[in-house]
């Protein structure tokens, strides 16, 4: 079947919507009932949408796609709490979201009500390459359209629905990386935060990066939005330019600066997050490095044990070691969460069903990555840096991010 080259409605904003309509000759609030049906009801098809004459629903199914994600493959985990969805988009790129569900408890000052957090996918693939990571394994295959990026969330929306339970929370946590694909991200999340549109508060969004310090900064001179969480996973230079390649052309101490500027100027307080492998960066000096980095600032340490993937030499760390990392970040009064893993029998971690359809590298290709890691981590731990610069696709992936022109906002630094 040749493939669907409609746009996805969901990506277009309310005013061309009208536009279309109002070229047409149709009366304007046949966008309204077309909106409605989006947002409000969840359409999948122009078909579906009985409130619009049948001539119009054709030439609307001619034009848009309204579910840019329709090919989708869900499995259940942790006994139904987790699902994760693999999405065929129209030219064949695959990639994921997962939708955790948190039920209500009982909390010491009162009752927190049951959360539904979607987590989704910025790009197909990605460029930055992280190594304890199954989407950096794949390398980078494209960005999502605006509406691929929303549509994840609606198929999201619509599952929970059908038990009679609302989305309550988007985390750009998936595959990609959210801040090499700026302008979209920034067009999906005023889709969702719009009351018009989807209308969660942009409160219950969080916007994930691996530390693209022009993309924070642009960021800074928006305004508030949503919450920036920061994927440290090391505090020392070294060692992250192993586990973050972005770090060879951003180190830690640039990174963490342009988010202290954002948590002082926005007031919001950044979301820094840990993935803590076993006897990497889960060291007393680890501890002792992130906290006199982070003392002081405005921010919340999310402390991750590695979700186990395939071909690398690593593991999760202990809970023991990750408690007492925690236990040093505290006693300088930073605010710390230790958060579990989800869905390791589904294949949770970002990358990996996709990784798994994508077909297994060749033996020596998986023991060289092996090798190199176990190489490369242990020459970090010994304070020795990489001299190498960052591997070819992130350097591509830089360079195509530097030609863009920003659609949104003032830009306060470009990628150099
Ligand atoms: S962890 Fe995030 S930034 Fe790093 S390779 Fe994976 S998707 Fe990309």
């Amino acid at each position: 079947m040749p493939p669907d080259l409609r746009p996805g409605l969901a990506g277009l904003p309310p005013e061309a919507v009208a536009a279309w309509f109002a070229e047409r000759g149709h009366p304007s609030f046949r966008a309204r009932q077309l909106n409605d049906a989006l947002w409000a009801g969840g359409a999948t098809s122009a078909a579906s949408i009985r409130t619009l004459p049948t001539t119009v629903r054709a030439e609307i199914d001619a034009t848009f796609s309204l579910d840019t994600v329709a090919d989708t493959e869900i499995r259940l985990g942790d006994g139904n709490l987790t699902e994760k969805a693999l999405h065929r988009l129209a030219d064949g790129a695959l990639i994921e979201s997962v939708l955790m569900h948190y039920p209500a408890r009982r909390t010491a000052d009162g009752q927190q009500r049951e959360r539904h957090t979607v987590c989704i996918s910025s790009q197909a693939g990605c460029a930055v390459g992280c190594p304890f990571c199954a989407t950096g394994e794949l390398g980078f295959g494209r960005d999502l359209t605006t509406a691929e990026i929303v549509d994840q969330v609606r198929a999201a929306a619509r599952r929970l629905r059908t038990h009679a339970r609302r989305l309550t929370n988007v985390v750009f946590m998936g595959m990609g990386e959210p801040l090499l694909n700026l302008d979209r991200v920034l067009e999906a999340v005023s889709a969702l935060s719009d009351p018009g549109r989807f209308g969660l508060g942009a409160r219950h969004i969080t916007v994930s990066t691996s530390g693209v310090v022009p993309g924070i900064r642009r960021l800074t001179a928006l305004g508030p939005q949503f919450t920036l969480a920061v994927s440290l996973h090391a505090a020392r230079d070294p060692l992250r330019d192993v586990l973050v390649p972005l770090n060879r052309r951003w180190p830690v101490a640039e990174v963490v600066a342009a988010a202290r500027d954002h948590a002082r100027v926005t007031g919001r307080r950044i979301s820094y997050e840990v993935t803590l492998i076993d006897g990497v960066n889960d060291t007393e000096a680890d501890g002792d490095a992130l906290a006199g980095l982070l003392r002081g600032d405005l921010c919340h340490v999310n402390l991750i044990p590695m979700n186990p993937v395939a071909h690398t030499p690593w593991t999760a760390s202990p809970m023991e070691r990750i408690e007492r990392i925690a236990a040093r970040l505290r006693r300088d009064g930073l605010a710390v969460t230790i958060r579990r893993n989800r869905g390791q029998e589904v294949g949770a971690a970002c990358g990996q069903l996709a990784a798994e359809r994508a077909g297994e590298p060749a033996a020596p290709v998986v023991a060289r990555r092996r090798e190199l890691l176990v190489m490369r981590s242990a020459a970090a731990l010994g304070g020795e840096r990489l001299t190498e610069p960052p591997e070819a696709g992130l350097a591509a992936a830089l360079a195509a991010n530097r030609d863009r022109t920003p659609a949104v906002g003032p830009v306060v630094a470009t990628v150099d």
